[in-house]
Formats: structure tokens, sequence, C-alpha cells
């Protein structure tokens, strides 16, 4: 074990220049990839063992998938690169001045570059306490505890005597229409109407109540409108209730007030907005409204050319349209592999690589099991 606690990769290795990437999500695990066999350290460091798949979260949510579907060891992923080691840590503060990334369990680890690709989670802006009553969908143990709830509200109904009751016990609500809300909604509509269809002996799973809440006017925003109104009809073909222009009120309990209409849910999924991991303020550095940190176009933070910040957690715009970068796995992972590339470059002499630009490779959005609607990289 060396003085950081860990076992160092190799003979002669420990003299190379330490590189620490913090995530072994797209971005993280992308940049590592590259820096395999380079003269380099590297240490991965992630809360978790295994790279998730998230993308598909909704899918074990909704008893499709098991979690072991999308969830791959990152061990096993980058087992064949001597120079790279893997550490399970939650990561809790960074000294750039000291250049230590600092452990919950108390330990740090000295960096010569740190990248920090620690991802986002779900905004509930003013409101923290509707965490616990209203789940997003961001790990396994939040599609685990979803779907239990689920298919809980379903074994409660069998249950259930009075109708009234029973109706609400089938209710599901899921606040917010992005991708993620309408993927849901359409995966738990074809879990009631087909999956569940012939379980239950004194409830009709198809008569599940499916309300998906949007304050905007539109769902799905980042397709095109006629794109968007395609997926609701869809949605609402199968079976769910899209109200648009509505505004959530209050979470008590199983208890919604939404529009100033009083409603009980067995499950209430959050799916209304992301905020970045915080690094921000880990580094007192400058973010954006969702707490992306800015970052230069070789993804360092200003005044810290050593830490350098990817994916969802970093805010950079796109030189061509002056936008910012979306949260997108295809976006972490570009990042991911062109600074793993350029950092590769720089420690081996070769020429550095032109600046980062973002390849569009398109967007889809799925809506139950027969429609998607997909929007082509050159319409993007
Ligand atoms: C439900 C859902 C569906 C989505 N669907 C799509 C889609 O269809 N297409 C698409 O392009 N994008 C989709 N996205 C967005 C996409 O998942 C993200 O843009 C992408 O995961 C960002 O990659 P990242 O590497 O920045 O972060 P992540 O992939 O989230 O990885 C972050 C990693 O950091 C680790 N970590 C975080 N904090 C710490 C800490 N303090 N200490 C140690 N480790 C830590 C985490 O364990 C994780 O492994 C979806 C997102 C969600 C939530």
């Amino acid at each position: 074990m060396n003085a950081d606690g860990h076992a160092s990769a190799g003979f002669g290795i420990s003299r190379r220049p330490h590189i620490v990437i913090l995530g072994g999500g797209f971005a993280g695990l992308a940049c590592a990839r590259e820096l395999g066999g380079e003269p380099v350290r590297v240490t991965l460091v992630d809360r978790n063992n295994y790279h998730l798949f998230v993308p598909l979260l909704y899918q074990v949510a909704t008893a499709a998938l098991s979690p072991a579907d999308i969830a791959q060891p990152i061990r096993r992923i980058l087992r064949r690169h001597d120079n790279i080691e893997v550490v399970l840590g939650e990561a809790v503060g960074v000294d750039p001045r000291s250049r230590r990334l600092s452990l919950a369990d108390g330990s740090s680890l000295h960096f010569d570059r740190l990248v920090i690709a620690t991802g986002s989670q779900y905004n509930y802006f003013a409101h923290p306490e509707w965490e616990a009553l209203a789940p997003g969908l961001r790990s396994i143990e939040d599609a685990r505890l979803l779907r239990s709830r689920i298919l809980r509200g379903f074994e409660l109904a069998e249950r259930e005597a009075d109708p009234t009751r029973r109706a609400e016990l089938m209710t599901i609500v899921i606040v917010g229409a992005g991708p993620t809300g309408v993927e849901m909604a359409g995966a738990i509509a074809e879990l009631a109407h087909y999956t569940l269809a012939r379980d239950f002996r004194h409830i009709d799973p198809g008569a599940v109540r499916i309300l998906l809440v949007e304050a905007g006017k539109q769902i799905l925003t980042s397709f095109p409108e006629e794109l968007s109104a395609y997926a609701r009809r869809r949605l609402e073909a199968i079976g769910v209730e899209v109200m648009l222009g509505q505004a959530l009120e209050s979470i008590d309990d199983d208890t919604l007030v939404i529009a100033g209409q009083k409603l009980r849910a067995s499950t209430i999924i959050w799916a209304a907005g992301i905020k970045a991991s915080p690094v921000a303020s880990w580094l007192r550095a400058e973010c954006d409204r969702s707490g992306r940190v800015r970052v230069a176009g070789d993804f360092s933070v200003p005044g810290h050319p050593d830490i350098h910040v990817l994916g969802d957690s970093a805010a950079l715009d796109d030189p061509e349209t002056s936008q910012p970068l979306p949260a997108l796995a295809q976006v972490a992972q570009q990042q991911g592999r062109h600074l793993g590339q350029s950092l590769a470059r720089e420690y081996t002499g070769r020429p550095s690589l032109p600046p980062f630009r973002f390849h569009d490779r398109g967007n889809t959005a799925i809506i139950g099991r027969n429609a998607a609607i997909s929007i082509s990289a050159s319409a993007a």
C-alpha cells in the first residue's frame, strides 16, 4: 500500500504523473479508457464499483430489466490496463492547493491532474423535503424503490374493498415531461396493460391512472413541436393522462395539489429538472443556473489548470450554436474521450488535439413498446 492508502499499479509506475478520475460514469470511464497503456498512473474513484447505464434505469423501475442488466463492474471494464487502479470511495471535497481529493472515510488521494465527472442529481428547487415523497430515477436504489412502490400499489389495491381508495392506490403521478418522464409513463402503461394484465383477481391493472404533469406547454421540449405532439398522442393512446401547463403546488405524504386540485397517489415520481453534483462548491468555482462548473475549452476550471470537469457537472457552450451543451450521455462520453486523448498526448509530447467539438448523434425518446420519436443529427 502506498501513502494514499492503495496499492500502486506495478513496479516503477508510481513515479509517473498521477491522474485521478472521480466518477466512473460516461465521461470518467471514457477518459480512463483513453489513458489505458499511456505513461501515466490513473486512479479512478467511484462511490459504486459499477458503471451504470443510466438511460435504461426506467426499465429496471418498471420490472422490464434487472439491475445487473444495466450495471457493469468498473474493474472488469478496465482490467486489461495495468496503469489504471479502481478505488471504491465517496469523494467529499478537493483541496486544489495541496492537490488532494478527500474521501468520506477520512483518507485522501494526491493528484497531479484531477478529472471530475460526478454527473448530476435531481433538482427539487425550493422543496428538498419532496425528495423522499417523490423519488427521482438516478441510481439502482432509486429504480428498486420506484419498482417496489409501483408494484406495492397494485398489491394493496388488490386487497382494498373501497373503490375510491382502490382507485387512489392505482394512481401514479410523474412530475416532469422530459425524456425520463415520458419514457417512464410509457413503460408503466405497458407494465399495467401487458406484463401484469392477467396476474390479479380483484383488480384490472389496465385501469391504472397514470398522470404525466408538466408545468410547460409541451412535452419533450428538446424535440420539434410535431414530434412532441405525436409523442403526446401516443401516450394518450396507451392511457397516460398528459397534464400540460399544470404546476405542482405541494406534496404531503401521498397527497398532491396540482393546479389547485387535490389528489392521492400510490407512487409519485420526480422527473423535473436536474442540478449538477456539488463540484462548484468544492472548488468555489463559477457555475451556471444548474450548478454546472463553467469550464474552459480544455475542460479545465479557470484558476485551476490541473483540475478538469466533464459531463453533467460541466457547463460548456457549443461553439457552433453558442448554446450550452446538453446533459446527455453522448456529450459526456465525447468529452471524456477528448480529454483522455489530450492528456495522453500532453504526457507523451505529441502535438495537441484541435479544440473539442460535440458531434451530435441525434436523440431518441421511447414511448411504450411500439413507438419512439427520434431526431437525427442533421435536424438537431
Ligand atoms: C433516467 C435518465 C435517463 C436518461 N436517458 C438518457 C438518454 O436516453 N440519452 C442520453 O444521451 N442521456 C440520457 N440521460 C442523461 C445521461 O445519463 C447523463 O447525461 C450522463 O449519465 C452524464 O454522464 P456523466 O459521466 O457526467 O455522469 P454519470 O454517468 O452520472 O456518472 C457519474 C459517476 O460519478 C459517481 N459519483 C458521483 N458523485 C460521486 C462522489 N461524490 N464520489 C464518488 N463517486 C461519485 C457516480 O457514482 C457515477 O458513477 C438520462 C439521465 C437520466 C437520469
